[in-house]
């Protein structure tokens, strides 16, 4: 049919009524809707059965230490691992990296579940491949290879020397007499140190549902980033032979859910997946690195690379798609561009805003297209498919999981409700009974809280001012780094600054200008760092005037992590500083170029120097 946009008349040729989808996106909101928001989880502690301690490296004694230090990092994923690679490519070597898992990788480290892998191009998503010399042997890389490039980076930057494993970050304040944060770790360490680097990472803390009787099942129960191959056999690349006998439950069909699925379902005596909200489920299209592409990179290639990857995400022309996945498809298609013959910046907002909304939901059709086109139970197919706007959760990218919908072995139990209740012998859904062995909760993390109550400490900085406290209702930073009352201190996670997609681009961004700024302290005898409040209140206000158009779009959305479970003003992205990443790198370089350091203030001994 053929829709007119609401001022211009502009027609767009489309294959359903827009109006019908509308109402059946509200109708489906309206179902998954719960009172309870962030509220439904719970931590693994809080389930008897389920422990969150380290599955992965046997616990090990040391001596508590105290000394003092240059820098310390907190974390050891790729923002800690980025922290302490530029930091030696700046000449500081003075730092240790506080991890709370027995090595590098952080969400590689934890996440082991079979199937687990990267939806980002390799080739852009694993950091330092030039300078660490390695290429990714295929386009989407499995988790153990990235898990293996974060142990690269660790081994090439002399990482491991100084680093503290399976050691917990207790408390972080700083000590006005002596500039210098004290550290305190579960270990009896007493770090001094004049700067802290954090990256923490987001997604660090497992959840579960509060189920009634999730203590009474008598089976075994896992979580996802804590895999228990003891009992289910094989390894991340599958063969999980003791389930051959079992029946198993998996909840859960979010980005994770939808990777383990084709593997449980391959090896399970029966398979039944319990999804409360479909997900979108896009090709994978994988393949192996082609050796003469990879012979045939030059210097600078990574970085060029990363720069047409965020063009096309962030709407900059570039003639050639290097990485030509997905991503690079999908933003640039939700402008409705390719649906108009004019050109849809000629068009008033109101019907560019009618006209995105038009090309979302022909992605999404497609989507149900290919669902169609692969389950050949029609009822089955129907229940797979999502009804929500295309970015309302985190899409998903598999070429396998509604395959396994075709086996008679796989039970696809939907529900928009969820779980009902655990019993000795299974789950109750939708007022029906599953006996199952095991129960897989692939349930995500916990996000919508403070970092104090996803890491169990809270920063306390000048005369006591607590950054739990004072972010409680929004970050407060310079650029997403700098918080006023919080000298020396630099977040290298998500906040104020742009961010699309590569999450690992992001990390390497920041902590590269984190290195420049302590190089530069070192350099010129700056005891502290700490942005002019005027100057940090500024961006924040900057930052929230981007923030209209995704709250919009997230309020409407059916409820997942992305929108606080239903409640937008804890929403993942909520701090984001919605601009183009390139724009806001492109700021950040002319802020080094200027050389004044706008908005910092930068004391040392003798002299304050207000920029
Ligand atoms: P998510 O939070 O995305 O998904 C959790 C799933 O559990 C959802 O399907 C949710 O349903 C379901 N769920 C929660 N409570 C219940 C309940 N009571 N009954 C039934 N189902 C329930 O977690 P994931 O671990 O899947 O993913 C987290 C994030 O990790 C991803 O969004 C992504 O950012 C990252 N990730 C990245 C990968 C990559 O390739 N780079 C791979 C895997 C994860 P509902 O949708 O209804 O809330």
């Amino acid at each position: 049919m053929t829709v007119k946009l609401p001022v211009s008349g502009t027609p767009v040729a489309v294959d359903f009524d827009p109006a019908q989808i509308r109402e059946r996106y509200a109708r489906e909101r309206t179902a998954r809707l719960k009172r309870e928001t962030l509220g439904q989880f719970q931590g693994l502690s809080d389930v008897l059965e389920l422990d969150s301690s380290d599955p992965w490296s046997a616990p090990f004694e040391r001596e508590p230490i105290t000394e003092e230090l240059e820098v310390a990092v907190l974390g050891g994923g790729f923002g800690g691992l980025l922290a302490g690679a530029h930091l030696t490519q700046n000449g500081i070597s003075d730092f240790r990296i506080i991890e709370q898992g027995g090595d590098f990788g952080g969400t590689w480290y934890w996440n082991r579940y079979p199937g687990v892998q990267c939806d980002v191009e390799s080739y852009v998503y694993l950091p330092l491949l030039e300078e660490t010399g390695y290429v990714p042997s295929k386009r989407y890389a499995d988790g153990a290879e990235i898990f293996e490039h974060a142990q690269r980076i660790g081994r090439h930057f002399d990482l491991y020397r100084t680093a503290l494993f399976q050691t917990n970050v207790t408390s972080v304040e700083w000590v006005e007499a002596d500039d210098r944060w004290e550290i305190r770790t579960d270990r009896g360490d007493v770090l001094r140190a004049q700067f802290v680097l954090r990256a923490n990472g987001p997604l660090n803390k497992p959840q579960i549902p509060r189920v009634p009787g999730i203590n009474e099942f008598e089976g075994k129960i896992f979580h996802t980033s804590r895999w228990d191959y003891d009992y289910t056999g094989g390894s991340a690349a599958g063969d999980l032979d003791k389930l051959r006998d079992k029946r198993v439950a998996i909840i859960g069909t979010g980005a994770t859910g939808i990777q383990a699925v084709p593997f449980l379902a391959q090896d399970a005596k029966e398979l039944f997946v319990i999804q409360r909200t479909p997900s979108v489920v896009g090709p994978r299209d994988n393949r192996p690195t082609d050796p003469a592409w990879a012979a045939s990179l030059e210097a600078g290639w990574q970085e060029a690379r990363h720069h047409n990857f965020l063009s096309f995400l962030n709407g900059h022309h570039q003639d050639e798609n290097l990485v030509d996945d997905i991503w690079t498809h999908l933003f640039p298609s939700l402008s409705g561009q390719h649906l108009i013959d004019v050109p849809a910046t000629d068009l008033p907002v109101e019907d560019q805003i009618a006209l995105a909304e038009i090309a979302d939901m022909q992605l999404m059709y497609e989507i149900h297209q290919r669902i169609d086109a692969e389950v050949k139970d029609p009822a089955t197919a129907d229940k797979l498919k999502p009804w929500f706007g295309f970015v309302c959760k985190r899409p998903a990218f598999n070429d396998e999981y509604l395959d396994a919908f075709n086996r008679s072995s796989v039970h696809l139990v939907a529900a928009p409700t969820g779980v009902d209740g655990i019993t000795a012998t299974g789950l109750v859904v939708d007022g029906q009974h599953y006996e199952v062995d095991a129960i897989v909760f692939a349930t995500g993390f916990e996000t919508g809280s403070t970092s104090t109550e996803r890491y169990g400490y809270d920063i306390v900085g000048r005369d006591g001012l607590s950054m739990r406290e004072r972010f409680a209702d929004g970050a407060k930073t310079l650029h997403g780094f700098f918080s006023h009352g919080f000298p020396n201190f630099v977040e290298l996670g998500l906040s104020q600054n742009a961010y699309v997609v590569n999450f690992t681009y992001m990390l390497d961004r920041k902590a590269r200008h984190a290195a420049r700024i302590v190089a530069h302290a070192q350099k010129n005898a700056v005891t502290s760092i700490e942005p002019d409040p005027t100057a940090q209140d500024e961006w924040v206000e900057a930052t929230k005037r981007t923030e209209e158009l995704r709250l919009a779009y997230f309020a409407g959305c059916t409820p997942g992590y992305y929108n606080g479970q239903g409640d937008v003003a804890r929403g993942f992205f909520n701090d984001v500083h919605n601009i183009s990443e390139i724009d806001f790198w492109n700021m950040i370089d002319r802020w080094w170029e200027d050389g004044s350091f706008a908005g910092l203030t930068l004391n040392s001994p003798s002299i304050t120097t207000t920029h």
